[in-house]
């Protein structure tokens, strides 16, 4: 795939060409293991692990775990395997923040003995009131001028358990009266006495998230951070821990628009609510936005990432259409996905004058691609269809089926509707038809009219049950998140799941890989569901229409 250029990779080309960082190359994915990753975690993923491939150096997957939790663990699996899935690798370059915690407190007993750094006693709503605004400068704490003695032994104290939480921070000297408030004397320490997943209970004392990654960033030797847009106002920070301490080196800081798609949501929180509050199946629902769920609904790898390079790095934040991502599954299904014949929601017909030994037809299993050969498919006196493609009351452009009309059965024969059968209720249960021997796969005998409509087919003793989860859009809103008044749930599409419990598909596909994506003909993308597949009971997930169904309908 020909990569395209942003302005991220000219300054990096720049860098390297001026032989900065003696011309090497060295990104970084930093996620917090809160919760699974999203498809803007994808458009970073894609975009730090594209430089470094580019640019000949490794990305290292780091683990942003700061914060003592222990859901920390349950999430760490799934990340790794998702940035995987997406065709990318990290070698040996795996890390957490964890791992630089003695590093980090060593360098804050430096800041302190260097009088940048002190021990403040105000708790937090005290902090928030003497922080000012964006308008108005903030005030000193009256806490700001202890000495380098008294802040020592301090947080040692914190260090060693003798506070209660809340009760006293480190924070950084900086400059109380400056316009970006993240300069404003920021908390780099805080007491937390619960166990962190990786150190145990070494540790009373964690580091902020600003202080921490910079810091890590330096000992990682990362020669580019690349991170989102609302670290802008956080890069001056940045900058001046680093300037402050003995650091191996100073990573340049460079950022870029997040990702916002429309129909769906994408912070972690939301999509924890989602998963917590059963409003979906799990975080690899294949409605999800998370990298599991569209790795579940059939979005193949290559699609996202193909995705990740048409939209592009700016400084701009904008809304992508989900129909791009959407095209980009479908511009890469084309080309790979096999082609089957499957009936969601099937009508039995009978073929009055077939022969009672059925028919052996050799269908392409690719048209486009003759070199993905043929398959032999029966055609018996027993075939189901689409029920939509019958109507008892059709107009006059109707060109499939209706009582007495013809209708061209996909690489088959031309049937007439002779007979509807119905049940008690009224509900059409069969049609009885018969066909034209002479109208094999696309013939048409002299003296018979040109039948314009062609549906697809399966025979009743060559194809088996199944089910099939037509998915589509989890929110009928281009933004859920606009109305402030209202909640976002109230916006879930209620047809974002439809399930065909009674479809039928050809036999061949009981025998489908898991996670393998066919096209079902005139249908759309179905892949095999990665969880509940099996040969005794076939499980396909919809995983796009054929067409885009949504732009036309605004
Ligand atoms: P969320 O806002 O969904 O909670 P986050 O930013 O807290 O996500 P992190 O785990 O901190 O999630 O993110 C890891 C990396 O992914 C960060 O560098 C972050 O900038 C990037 N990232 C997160 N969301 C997006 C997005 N929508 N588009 C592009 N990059 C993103
Ligand atoms: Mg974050």
């Amino acid at each position: 795939m020909a990569k395209s250029s942003n302005f991220i990779k000219h300054i990096i080309q720049n860098d390297v060409n001026q032989g900065k960082n003696d011309s090497k190359v060295i990104t970084r994915f930093p996620p917090e293991p809160n919760g699974y990753l999203h498809l803007g975690h994808a458009k970073s993923i894609c975009l730090n692990f594209g430089m470094a491939e580019e640019f000949n150096g490794p990305c290292h997957l780091r683990f942003d775990d700061t914060n003592p939790t222990n859901d920390y663990k349950k999430y760490m699996d799934a990340i790794a395997s998702d940035v995987k899935w997406l065709g990318f690798d990290w070698g040996k370059n795996q890390f957490h923040a964890s791992d630089y915690f003695d590093k980090l407190h060593a360098f804050a007993i430096d800041l302190i003995k260097q009088g940048k750094a002190f021990v403040c006693d105000l708790n937090a709503e005290e902090m928030r009131a003497y922080r000012g605004t964006l308008t108005e400068p903030g005030k000193e704490s009256p806490y700001r001028n202890r000495s380098v003695e008294e802040n020592l032994d301090l947080f040692e104290r914190m260090t060693k358990g003798e506070f209660e939480e809340g009760q006293k921070v480190l924070r950084a000297k900086i400059d109380m009266a400056s316009p970006n408030v993240n300069l404003r004397d920021p908390v780099i320490y805080r007491i937390r006495k619960t166990s962190h997943p990786r150190t145990g209970d070494k540790w009373c004392v964690y580091p902020m998230y600003d202080y921490t990654h910079c810091v890590s960033d330096a000992l990682e030797l990362i020669t580019h951070s690349l991170c989102t847009l609302e670290f802008e106002d956080h890069r001056p920070l940045y900058d001046w821990c680093l300037d402050q301490l003995a650091v191996p080196c100073h990573p340049q800081q460079i950022e870029f628009a997040r990702l916002n798609l429309n129909y769906t949501v994408m912070s972690k929180r939301k999509l924890v609510q989602l998963v917590n509050e059963n409003h979906v199946q799990g975080w690899d629902d294949p409605r999800m936005p998370t990298i599991s769920g569209v790795r579940r609904r059939g979005f193949p790898p290559e699609a996202i990432r193909l995705f990740c390079d048409r939209i592009g790095i700016g400084k701009k934040e904008t809304v992508i259409d989900y129909s791009i991502l959407e095209d980009c599954v479908r511009e890469v299904l084309n080309e790979k996905a096999l082609r089957r014949l499957a009936v969601l929601d099937p009508l039995k017909i009978t073929i009055t004058n077939f022969p009672d030994d059925p028919q052996e037809v050799q269908v392409p299993n690719h048209p486009q691609q003759p070199d993905l050969g043929k398959r032999p498919v029966l055609l018996g006196k027993e075939i189901y269809i689409e029920r939509d493609d019958f109507m008892e009351e059709a107009p006059k452009d109707f060109f499939r089926l209706k009582p007495g009309g013809q209708v061209r059965l996909r690489y088959g024969y031309v049937i007439q509707c002779e007979d509807v059968i119905k049940n008690d209720q009224g509900e059409v249960v069969e049609l009885k038809c018969t066909y034209f021997p002479e109208t094999f796969a696309g013939k048409t005998p002299e003296g018979m009219k040109k039948v314009k409509g062609i549906i697809h087919w399966v025979s009743a003793q060559d194809s088996v049950a199944a089910e099939v989860r037509v998915y589509d859009r989890l929110f009928s809103v281009e933004n859920p998140l606009a109305d402030k008044d209202k909640d976002f749930l109230s916006f879930l599409n209620p047809d974002s799941l439809k399930v065909q419990k009674a479809a039928r598909v050809e036999k061949a596909l009981s025998q489908a890989d898991s996670e393998q994506v066919f096209q079902f003909e005139r249908l759309g993308y179905f892949c095999a569901d990665k969880v509940e597949f099996s040969s005794d009971k076939p499980v396909f997930n919809r995983t796009v229409t054929l067409r885009d169904t949504w732009t036309k309908l605004k």
